[in-house]
């Protein structure tokens, strides 16, 4: 279980001067700026969840997940993992966590993949047969073998994440902390990761918690989602109460082949938004529609072509939680 209570975490950055001797005058100085990043944040997650924890750039996702990892001392509040306090007892506590940042490798650049590996069973003090086994039964699962022996700084996106996840789960920790995992990564590598995450919730029994941009990512994987803005909560709940509560549209534009005839009505919840010759522009709300039932409908109207979608901009998403 994990608890986090009342976390708290504010930065301070020196003041940086103007005019001359800025650059010195900013080293000497003592005036200070304070950032609050985290903001009076409280959750609890059970064993065996999936937790989305979603918000614009800058809310302080990744300062409660250093936070909860230990790296950060928090300002004030606490977190509990199992009991204990990833600060206080570091030591019993990682071995608990697997933590992936997607901006930052912790494998080493240089050398192979599975060296890494080696030192990273070593420093959890995990014994040589389970870390064997572990190794074969995450690259059957990850499917690393073609670049185990290839240096880090030589895979590409997708690999080097699919390689962070695995060094993340070599000693088998039974909570997962995920700072943007699928960051950069394309569809296929995409949903790779996501196939590999669903399966250690589900199969496994691992508890999750996500950082994404990627709202398909959070539909697909996640039952809950905590909402942060401004070091703030704002949301936490269920997919389906954030859902509708949002209600935003997704914007269809369906190109024809030739001309296409709108009938006066028709029996679903979309709307026409504009009518062009060739192009036909549509809002619907993904919550209530699946894309394919409306163009079930709309093929009926003309020869269709092509359909472009424009899902809402996830900052319009997360602006919406707060209407
Ligand atoms: P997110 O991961 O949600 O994008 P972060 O937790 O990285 O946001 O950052 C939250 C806020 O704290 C941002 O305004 C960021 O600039 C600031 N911040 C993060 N780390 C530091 C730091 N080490 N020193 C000063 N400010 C920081
Ligand atoms: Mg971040």
């Amino acid at each position: 279980m994990i608890t986090v209570n009342h976390l708290r975490k504010t930065f301070q950055t020196p003041l940086v001067q103007e005019g001359k001797f800025a650059g010195i005058r900013t080293l000497l100085s003592r005036a200070y700026k304070e950032k609050e990043a985290v903001h009076d944040v409280s959750f609890t997650i059970e064993p065996g969840e999936f937790v989305g924890y979603i918000g614009p750039n800058g809310a302080g996702k990744s300062t409660t997940i250093k936070m909860l990892t230990g790296i950060l001392h928090p300002t004030s509040g606490e977190v509990l993992i199992h009991g204990l306090s990833p600060q206080k007892h570091r030591r019993r506590v990682v071995q608990h966590l697997g933590v992936v940042f997607g901006q930052r490798s912790q494998l080493w650049w240089d050398l192979p993949v599975k060296d890494s590996y080696e030192i990273l069973a070593a420093m959890y003090r995990v014994d040589e047969v389970s870390a064997r086994r572990r190794l074969g039964e995450l690259t059957e699962l990850l499917d690393l073998g073609e670049f185990l022996d290839t240096p880090v700084r030589k895979l590409s996106l997708g690999q080097r994440m699919r390689a962070d996840l695995a060094a993340a789960m070599l000693h088998d920790p039974d909570i997962l902390f995920l700072d943007e995992p699928t960051i950069g990564l394309d569809v296929v590598a995409k949903r790779n990761i996501r196939g590999f995450l669903k399966a250690l919730n589900q199969d496994f029994g691992k508890t999750i918690l996500l950082t994404t941009h990627d709202m398909d990512d959070i539909e697909q994987l996640c039952e809950r989602v905590i909402v942060i803005n401004h070091g703030q909560i704002g949301y936490d709940g269920s997919i389906a109460e954030l859902r509708g509560k949002i209600g935003l549209p997704t914007m269809m534009k369906v190109t024809f082949r030739g001309p296409y005839q709108v009938p006066a009505s028709w029996d679903l919840p979309f709307r026409v938004v504009e009518q062009q010759a060739d192009m036909l522009t549509l809002a619907c709300n993904r919550q209530e529609l699946k894309a394919m039932d409306v163009l079930r409908v709309v093929s009926s109207w003309g020869d269709m072509d092509d359909v472009h979608m424009e899902e809402p901009e996830f900052e319009e998403v997360i602006h919406g939680v707060y209407k």
